[in-house]
């Protein structure tokens, strides 16, 4: 986390947000949401940002679980969201910044669960990020009954009311259901899709932790190291 290839990564990232975001605003046709059907041409704009490793920064949750003491990860990383101390991505807060300018709702769709929300939003307005406080837009798993960890009924809960300019994120998911999917039809997806990314779709690298992680051992968490993964993967997956 300390790369600056990384950094520089992500800024090109945002960089190119920015352009799609000004593009897909004039063009009323546009949707990110594979599913957004209707007139929705109308209905003002927003975008669906993930949190953690699109907004937050988890580098530094990431070196504390390489700690081999850890033996309850989860707790660990409840402790680390309570913090509400990571840090912004470079490059998000202005591009927030220049889509609310232009009158674009900003909604953050997290697999974080329901209970951390409180801490969530710390984070959030810590980094310099203003919520409002007129309607939610910080949409935690399980924060009703049916959203559950395929982000796929938050994004239609979004598209009810917007029209969404662009997906950004670290994982498949948050983009498009791909939960349990295994690594070949993960690669279909992505190929079947090739025409969103880097228009629709902004992806952020993430070698740490991902959808990809179970999809490579076919879910079969067994070994203690594996498990490791499989709950940090279940805490914090934003996927
Ligand atoms: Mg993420």
């Amino acid at each position: 986390m300390t790369s600056a290839e990384y950094e520089g990564t992500v800024r090109m990232g945002y960089a190119v947000a920015r352009v799609q975001l000004d593009t897909a605003l004039a063009d009323k046709s546009r949707t990110a949401v594979v599913d957004q059907v209707g007139d929705f041409s109308k209905l003002p704009p927003a975008i669906i940002m993930d949190i953690d490793e699109t907004v937050l920064a988890t580098g530094p949750y990431q070196v504390r679980l390489m700690d081999d003491t850890v033996t309850r990860p989860a707790d660990l990383m409840a402790r680390w969201v309570e913090d509400a101390n990571a840090k912004a991505l470079p490059g998000v807060l202005e591009f927030i910044a220049y889509a609310e300018s232009r009158g674009v709702t900003v909604f953050f769709v997290t697999n974080r669960n329901s209970e951390k929300e409180a801490a969530t939003r710390r984070n959030l307005e810590t980094v310099g990020i203003k919520l409002p406080t007129d309607r939610d837009t910080v949409l935690l798993e399980r924060e009703r009954p049916d959203w559950t960890n395929d982000k796929t009924t938050r994004r239609a809960f979004v598209a009810a009311t917007h029209r969404v300019l662009t997906l950004l994120g670290d994982d498949l998911n948050d983009f498009i259901s791909a939960v349990r999917l295994t690594s070949a039809e993960r690669r279909a997806v992505v190929a079947r899709e090739s025409a969103r990314w880097g228009r629709d779709w902004i992806i952020f690298p993430n070698p740490m932790y991902g959808s990809w992680e179970g999809a490579a051992i076919n879910f079969q968490f067994r070994a203690p190291a594996d498990d490791r993964r499989r709950i940090k993967n279940e805490s914090i997956r934003a996927e």
